[in-house]
């Protein structure tokens, strides 16, 4: 590993003018995937600040029901919290699927949302890559792909985004909180935080140099709404989504349609996909079967599998007709 200096922060402003001080340097949360990176030589920081003891391990509640998690909150602290389990089940579960439980202990919800792809040439330095070295071109194109985008990819990156919280807060409409040089503080849309990777696939996210999460925003839950992540992957457990959906179903007391529904599919793109044409298509709908399949078929036929993942666009449509029948079943029952 190539030696690099450690700066530990005790405030933001202490962190981001550290960054700014050492160039290449990268903010420290948990490491499980960053220390990773520099072991495998994808990442070499010079300089890493870490902000892992930020006093940023707040899960609270906001007057008027929202959720604010800080950034430094560790995955397993947010999927036990009562109000996420109460509230937000699509978010509880969505962590719970992801790596296993000595991770979670140690992944921040900041470093969760920043991890980059498991695209297996990105993290292969012998290899072409446009993401780790812009310009050197995508070998998993003709490569081995089928973990690989079916939506929205380029011809510069067929990568996917590998984080399962990331899809259930754009599900739930949650917002990322974010910390930049001179105290200057933005929120951003968890849809609008991840790229696509058109000619820039080095891009993640639309970050800018230095900022830090600081925390989600997640509304307050509307009343009588249900809410689920469902995950389809290789393994049981400790595995990263073939394809994956968190979605959130309210229906219509009175007539029994579907009065809103939010769809997010994970595992398909450089992003989380929020299904906005299925989405339309359900909003006001009978919640049927046929409309469900519908719906999920009208999203996906936007997609362009390549050579050898095909198979994503089938279990991404099964995963939303289970989830969106379940959740209809749930919703039935509820008061
Ligand atoms: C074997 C294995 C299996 C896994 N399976 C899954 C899975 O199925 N699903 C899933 O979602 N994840 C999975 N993970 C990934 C794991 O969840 C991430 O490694 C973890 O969430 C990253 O959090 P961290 O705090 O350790 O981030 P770090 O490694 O510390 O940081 C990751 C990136 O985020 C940046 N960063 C960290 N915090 C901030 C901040 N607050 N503001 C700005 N930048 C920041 C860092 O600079 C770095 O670039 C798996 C990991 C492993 C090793």
């Amino acid at each position: 590993m190539k030696p690099f200096g450690y700066v530990r922060a005790t405030t933001l402003q202490e962190a981001t003018e550290a960054h700014a001080a050492h160039p290449g340097s990268r903010y420290l949360g948990g490491g499980t995937n960053l220390v990773d990176l520099m072991k495998l030589g994808v990442e070499t920081p010079g300089t890493l600040v870490d902000i892992s003891r930020l006093p940023l391990h707040a899960i609270e509640e906001l007057p008027g029901g929202a959720l604010r998690i800080g950034a430094t909150a560790r995955n397993t602290d947010v999927a036990a919290h009562p109000l996420v389990r109460a509230r937000y089940p699509a978010l509880a579960q969505a962590l719970l699927a992801g790596a296993s439980a000595q991770l979670r202990n140690v992944a921040t919800t900041g470093g969760n949302l920043l991890q980059r792809t498991r695209c297996t040439y990105f993290q292969d330095v012998s290899k072409a890559c446009n993401k780790r070295e812009p310009g050197t071109g995508c070998a998993a194109r003709d490569g081995i792909h089928r973990d690989h985008a079916v939506l929205g990819h380029s011809a510069h990156c067929i990568a996917t985004h590998p984080s399962d919280l990331a899809v259930a807060l754009a599900a739930l409409d949650a917002g990322i909180e974010l910390y930049g040089a001179g105290g200057a503080t933005r929120t951003v849309a968890a849809t609008d935080f991840h790229r696509l990777p058109g000619d820039h696939p080095e891009q993640d996210t639309v970050l800018r140099g230095g900022e830090i999460v600081t925390a989600v925003l997640v509304p307050a839950a509307a009343p009588g709404s249900v809410s689920l992540y469902r995950k389809a992957r290789d393994r049981a457990s400790y595995a990263f989504a073939l394809a994956s959906i968190a979605a959130v179903l309210d229906l219509d007391g009175d007539t029994g349609r579907i009065r809103r529904v939010a769809l997010a599919f994970g595992g398909l793109a450089h992003r989380p996909w929020r299904a906005t044409t299925a989405e339309r298509a359900l909003t006001g709908a009978e919640p049927t079967a046929d409309a469900f399949r519908e719906a999920a078929e009208a999203e996906l036929a936007e997609a362009r599998p390549l050579r050898d993942n095909a198979h994503k666009v089938v279990l991404a449509r099964n995963l939303a007709c289970d989830a969106l029948g379940t959740l209809h079943a749930r919703a039935r029952r509820s008061p």
